[in-house]
């Protein structure tokens, strides 16, 4: 449920109202102040309150019943885009933020001169892998806690903030030290417990949709998040599961459009899962950037025939230059920068 308060509302009344709400019905409240609105969110069991009474309330102008089962993620709850501060960048501003690196953290050496390349095309983030949940258990598995420490020495290096996958909630302290944007993936996205845990967090959360999940379920596993408190979500789509097999995945381009109206949350996109070849990445990658995505994340390799893992949809740093040269102007074509 929705409050939209009355214009002219101040702090201590929003105050007292939510202490009243809380003690009558046992809701959560979550008060937003808006640029030109003030809205109060109602979590909990809404079922027993009166409508028309609370409607008497001389501060409140009008109340919304929200029907979708997301209620914080839900842009009715917070009609501004959020904003995420990660440093000294802002995702989901007008500046469109890149994400690029290997798919895993190989080497120290490798990742640190990734990184300086990568910055110097206009990544404003590191992305790495160290803890891999691969399809095959034969398959490289990340170098794990060493994998965030050289992803820590490059951000040291280049000054970039860092992005990595978790893949289990007893990874989170060294997250915490290692990582400034934690990862969860698509074979994660439904980790319920996982998500429990990251909402008890003070760190951003990148959340990547599963291969067959609707947006209505990638929403939900938002919520799970920022009902435990953490409201710093940025969700990213990676490409779905069709019946179309000439890509890895189905870029769901559709999806940012349908989540700009849905949720204020930034939202991402991985054009290199989606295509799994690197000749598509770049097409991939503008489209999302027309269509409005607040951010990309990358997959680029200093050697993408030998990478130990994606090699195949990993962009060669030259590669990666000239992709973002192309994607300014259609950043700026939509209103936007890189
Ligand atoms: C990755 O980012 O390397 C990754 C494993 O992505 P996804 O979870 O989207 O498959
Ligand atoms: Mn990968």
């Amino acid at each position: 449920m929705i409050l939209i308060l009355k214009q002219g509302t101040d702090h201590q009344k929003v105050d007292e109202l939510c202490s009243r709400l809380q003690a009558a019905y046992g809701v959560q409240t979550s008060p937003i102040f808006g640029s030109s609105t003030i809205i109060v969110g109602l979590v909990g069991d809404t079922s027993d309150i009166d409508i028309s009474s609370l409607e008497m309330d001389d501060s409140i102008e009008r109340v919304l019943k929200v029907q979708e089962p997301y209620k914080r993620a839900n842009r009715k709850f917070h009609p501004d885009d959020t904003v995420i501060k990660v440093g000294n960048i802002e995702i989901g501003s007008q500046r469109i933020c890149i994400a690029a690196g290997p798919c895993s953290v190989e080497s120290e050496e490798q990742v640190k001169m990734l990184a300086r390349e990568v910055s110097a095309s206009g990544a404003v983030l590191l992305r790495g892998g160290a803890f891999k949940p691969r399809s095959s258990p034969y398959a490289f598995q990340g170098l794990k806690a060493e994998g965030l420490l050289y992803m820590k020495k490059a951000r040291e290096q280049t000054g970039l903030p860092v992005v990595s996958e978790i893949t289990n909630p007893s990874q989170l302290e060294m997250f915490m030290e290692f990582v400034d944007i934690i990862q969860v993936g698509a074979r994660n996205m439904q980790n319920f417990e996982l998500l429990k845990e990251l909402g008890r967090v003070r760190k951003p959360i990148l959340l990547k949709r599963g291969f067959s999940n609707t947006i209505e379920e990638w929403l939900m596993s938002a919520e799970y998040i920022m009902s435990g408190g953490n409201s710093d979500v940025v969700l990213c789509e990676r490409g779905i599961r069709t019946f179309e097999t000439s890509t890895r995945n189905t870029l769901d381009i559709s999806a940012i459009p349908v989540l700009k109206r849905l949720t204020h949350l930034p939202v991402f996109v991985d054009p290199s899962h989606a295509a799994g070849q690197a000749a598509l990445v770049p097409a991939l990658a503008k489209a999302a950037v027309a269509a409005g995505a607040d951010g990309l994340i990358i997959e680029v390799h200093n050697d993408p025939k030998n990478a130990l893992s994606d090699g195949a949809q990993s962009l060669t740093p030259t590669a990666f230059n000239q992709l973002v040269a192309e994607l300014r102007p259609i950043a700026e074509a939509v209103g936007r920068t890189i």
